[in-house]
């Protein structure tokens, strides 16, 4: 039997690489749903070629140009229009693997709906969980999902752990999240008040979507994935260490408590772990270059430098603090980078507004999906506010 999977972000970098992986394999797996915010041209392409059942897009005046445009193709996809459309095509009775592959908070909502769905859940997403914590936890465990990390990092965590979840407490010491650095890694730290979106968006090693390309420079982005190991594995949030590690050969490590470490290692390809989740337990070809051994001239690692990087060390205060914080942290983070990128606010301002919307925000743990949306929905006000006042 084929896998059915629904694409939550299609049009993006994940989703177009899933796309990739997919059309490697047609025999495994078939394409039931497809959703973009914005693109009608992308998605239209992806359903000429994919012939998905249903298609979603993020406003009516899209979905209703997509639908025209798909009429007068003569194809025979769907355009679904309700509010709760990408809910809908995450927990359709027919899928089974749900790629959530959307960036920040607004893909929460159809997480939720897949694991309680029982899907199989391919988490791409991370400020997904790092809003949902447990909440988002519990809809997996009492939806029966199997939830599977996409992140880099995090499936080398997953690929380096033994396969018996039971024994991880035990065996496993503390886990060694590796980052590349980002695009400011050897700049002087005084210059960096006055970097561009472009400049930001210049990762060394990776073409990714404007988001997570500044969360990467900030190092925001393994500030929330410290927040996403501690959910997906477990941990304690000391048993989580991050290393600078600029070729990103290896994606992470586990080290485990008689000190020997796993690591998993491979070229920089977002192809290898969404294959390894795609197919998990089984393996299957990715498209991605082998590692080629003869031609590494160095692995290198150096700690990550708090004037130049201040964010990374939120994630760990937020875990301490309330339940509830890290998702004031993401939304604020969320505000900081629009703002960065439509250029109203200066690139070292977005770890001033993450702080002073923490300041401001108290959370009264939110136990719901409502509570969180709620969460979410009041930091962004508060931290644009914020916004406002920085000069
Ligand atoms: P992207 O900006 O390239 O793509 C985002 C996708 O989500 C697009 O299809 C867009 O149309 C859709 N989308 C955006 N806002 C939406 C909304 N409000 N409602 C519905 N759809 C919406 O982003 P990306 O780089 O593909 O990243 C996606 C997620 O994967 C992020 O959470 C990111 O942190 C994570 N991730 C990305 C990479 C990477 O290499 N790109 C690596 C690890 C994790
Ligand atoms: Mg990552």
């Amino acid at each position: 039997m084929k896998q059915r999977l629904t694409i939550l972000g299609s049009t993006g970098s994940i989703g177009t690489n899933t796309l990739d992986v997919l059309a490697r394999h047609p025999e495994r797996y078939e394409v039931f749903a497809l959703s973009a915010a914005t693109r009608v041209d992308a998605l239209l392409a992806q359903c000429a070629r994919f012939r998905p059942r249903y298609a979603v897009m993020a406003s009516g005046a899209h979905a209703r140009e997509l639908a025209e445009k798909l009429k007068a193709n003569g194809l025979p996809t769907q355009v679904l229009q309700a509010p709760d459309a990408l809910e809908q095509i995450a927990s359709h009775a027919e899928v089974d693997a749900v790629m959530a592959a959307i960036v920040g908070a607004a893909g929460l909502a159809p997480c939720i709906a897949a694991a309680r769905a029982g899907k199989r859940l391919l988490l791409a997403n991370k400020e997904a969980l790092v809003v949902g914590g447990e909440v988002f936890l519990r809809a997996v465990k009492e939806g029966g999902a199997t939830l599977l990390p996409i992140d880099s990092e995090h499936s080398a965590i997953f690929q380096s752990l033994p396969e018996d979840r039971g024994c991880w407490a035990r065996r496993v010491d503390h886990v060694l999240l590796t980052a590349s650095g980002g695009p400011f890694r050897t700049r002087d730290p005084a210059t960096l008040r006055d970097v561009t979106p472009d400049e930001a968006c210049a990762h060394p090693n990776f073409v990714m979507g404007r988001k997570i390309s500044v969360d990467s420079a900030t190092m925001m982005n393994k500030a929330l994935e410290v927040i996403e190991a501690r959910w997906l594995f477990d941990l304690a949030p000391e048993q989580i260490k991050v290393v600078i590690h600029p070729q990103q050969i290896i994606h992470s490590m586990v080290q485990f408590v008689d000190a020997s470490i796993i690591a998993q290692l491979g070229t920089p390809d977002m192809r290898v772990p969404i294959a390894c989740g795609l197919a998990w337990p089984e393996r299957v070809a990715s498209g991605a270059a082998p590692l080629d051994f003869s031609q590494l001239a160095a692995l290198t690692f150096e700690e990550a430098d708090a004037r130049r990087f201040p964010g990374l060390h939120l994630s760990w205060q937020a875990l301490a603090a309330p339940p509830g914080t890290t998702a004031v942290l993401n939304a604020a983070n969320e505000v900081a980078v629009a703002a960065f990128l439509a250029g109203r606010i200066r690139f070292d301002q977005i770890h001033a507004l993450n702080r002073a919307t923490l300041e401001r925000v108290t959370p009264s743990k939110p136990d719901s999906l409502a509570a969180l949306l709620e969460l979410d929905a009041h930091s962004r006000a508060v931290a644009a506010e914020q916004a406002g006042r920085l000069q």
